[in-house]
């Protein structure tokens, strides 16, 4: 699989990064579902992405969250379970000579997790399909697909890929 590998990134969406890290932040850890947006991890988050890290926000990003997940496993509807999430905000037009910069304008508490599902939408417009939750369903974790087939289906090769695919190796020596 060498030209999976080559980094041929074919776009990049804003806020992409935010996006992936709020879909992955809860992996399944020993069998069991983690969030680590809880306690200090979950400020830390929150600042790194230019948040505040008050509760208040946190919860909105794991409410945000939680629509996203189902709504890129197509479990949920994006207009009821995550619109009225996002509904506090409003983009503004400045207009400049080199065209015209949309400002997001919500509540401190609601603005990273806005920035994040803005992201999303971004993806999904823009890439159809990339995003999408790894293949190993005993794993809660997500990816977007920059890969020129499209065809990447581990959030990772080392947490998932490798593992699944001794599983298979596996499974097949078995059936011999
Ligand atoms: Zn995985």
């Amino acid at each position: 699989m060498a030209a999976g590998r080559r980094d041929e990134r074919v776009q990049v969406i804003r806020d992409e990064d935010l996006l992936l890290a709020l879909l992955n932040s809860a992996p399944i850890i020993d069998g069991k579902q983690t969030d680590s947006l809880e306690g200090a991890a979950g400020a830390e988050f929150a600042h790194r992405f230019g948040g505040t890290g008050s509760k208040a926000e946190i919860a909105h990003l794991q409410r945000v969250r939680d629509a996203l997940h189902e709504v890129v496993r197509e479990q949920a509807d994006p207009g009821t379970d995550l619109g009225p999430l996002i509904g506090g905000a409003i983009l503004t037009p400045e207009v400049t000579p080199g065209g015209i910069r949309w400002e997001l304008q919500a509540p401190a508490t609601e603005r990273l997790a806005v920035r994040a599902a803005m992201a999303w939408s971004d993806v999904t417009r823009e890439m159809p399909g990339r995003l999408r939750p790894c293949a190993n369903t005993e794993c809660n974790l997500f990816l977007i697909d920059h890969s020129r087939p499209g065809s990447a289906k581990w959030c990772s090769m080392a947490a998932c890929g490798n593992r699944m695919k001794v599983r298979t190796h596996a499974h097949r020596r078995r059936d011999r």
